[in-house]
């Protein structure tokens, strides 16, 4: 614990968010006070950000604040829940100011994006780590989860993949890239925008989902293995930005694709039935998706090209091209 702490707390922490209705009562007593919408339930997620592991030691704390509260959302995102309030357990080597200053500014921008609101947390002295634990409601039977897929079903994402872990290689300085391209990919990589929205929009017809923070093939795996099914994607299909595919190319985009990581993008499953009603949330430009690939009896994911051969991939990356 800090000597300051409660100053601190007050200071950085007390007006972070949108401080909704649904808040009963914030930071700063024993326990917050939250009231959940009548019929639906809470969904809650934690995920914790650690320094030189989940970001390069010196980064800069806005964007950490950013960072932090964006993959929570992501979580939140693949539920097809309405993100409300998040705690944050925050341990910070020293009680830096400009620090704390940059890192709530951050953490606000983005809880104000996302119309949730800090209403408590922990703070302590050590390495510094960021966990937060994001709540959100949804109605029960509206909820999506991982095992709900089934052969025939049709497999989206949303967005475009590989670009977070372009960004990460840029930030690392293994990626060459002209000034527009590097700001693009580093933003892809720091503030992820969470798909909230999207996974608002196929609550009705959507038979799963998940969001893809290790790469589609692991995260789609997690699907099919949850589901007791296969899934087949189509390598040619998959959504890269011109600024991926211009930078790293069409067969490197594709790997960072499939098993780079960092991409925060919505993955989700239709069955026939939802397709017309999917398709036309495109065509409206509400949803940002693209069929990519298709769910199979059997096990595990397959990659397959154009004419439907199979591809060697492997848990360690996509081998050929
Ligand atoms: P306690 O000793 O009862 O656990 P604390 O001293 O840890 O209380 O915290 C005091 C108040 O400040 C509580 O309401 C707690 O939720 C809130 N709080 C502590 N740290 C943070 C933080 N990093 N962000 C938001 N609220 C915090
Ligand atoms: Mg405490």
């Amino acid at each position: 614990m800090l000597a300051d702490e409660f100053s601190l707390i007050k200071r950085y922490f007390s007006d972070c968010g949108t401080g909704a209705s649904d808040t009963l009562l914030g930071v700063g007593d024993d326990c917050a006070l939250l009231a959940p919408p009548p019929g639906e339930v809470l969904a809650v997620t934690t995920d914790s950000l650690l320094a030189g592991v989940h970001f390069p030691l010196d980064s800069p704390a806005r964007l950490i604040g950013l960072r932090a509260l964006a993959v929570n959302l992501s979580d939140m995102a693949a539920m097809a829940a309405t993100p409300r309030w998040f705690q944050l357990a925050l341990s910070i080597p020293e009680a830096d100011q400009d620090w704390l200053a940059e890192f709530s500014a951050g953490l606000n921008r983005m809880a104000c994006d996302f119309n949730c609101t800090l209403v408590g947390g922990d703070t302590t002295r050590g390495p510094l780590t960021i966990s937060i634990t994001l709540l959100g409601t949804v109605p029960p039977e509206q909820a999506l989860q991982r095992s709900g897929a089934k052969p025939g079903d049709i497999v989206f994402v949303s967005g475009t993949l590989g670009d977070g872990a372009g960004g990460l290689a840029v930030l690392e300085g293994r990626l060459p890239v002209d000034m527009g391209g590097a700001t693009y990919l580093q933003d892809r990589f720091w503030q992820p925008q969470a798909r909230v929205a999207e996974g608002l929009a196929i609550r009705g017809f959507a038979s799963a989902a998940i969001d893809i923070s290790d790469g589609l093939l692991a995260d789609l795996g997690h699907i099919a293995a949850a589901s007791r099914v296969g899934a087949e994607v189509e390598v040619d299909k998959l959504p890269l930005s011109q600024v991926l595919q211009r930078s790293a190319g069409l067969e490197r985009g594709r790997n960072w694709a499939l098993s780079g990581g960092d991409d925060y993008e919505l993955c989700f499953t239709v069955p026939a039935s939802g397709l017309a009603q999917c398709q036309r949330l495109i065509d409206e430009g509400v949803l940002n998706a693209t069929p990519i690939g298709r769910i199979i009896q059997g096990g595990g994911v397959h990659c397959i090209d154009e004419q439907g051969a199979l591809l060697d991939i492997s848990t360690s990356g996509y081998q050929h091209f």
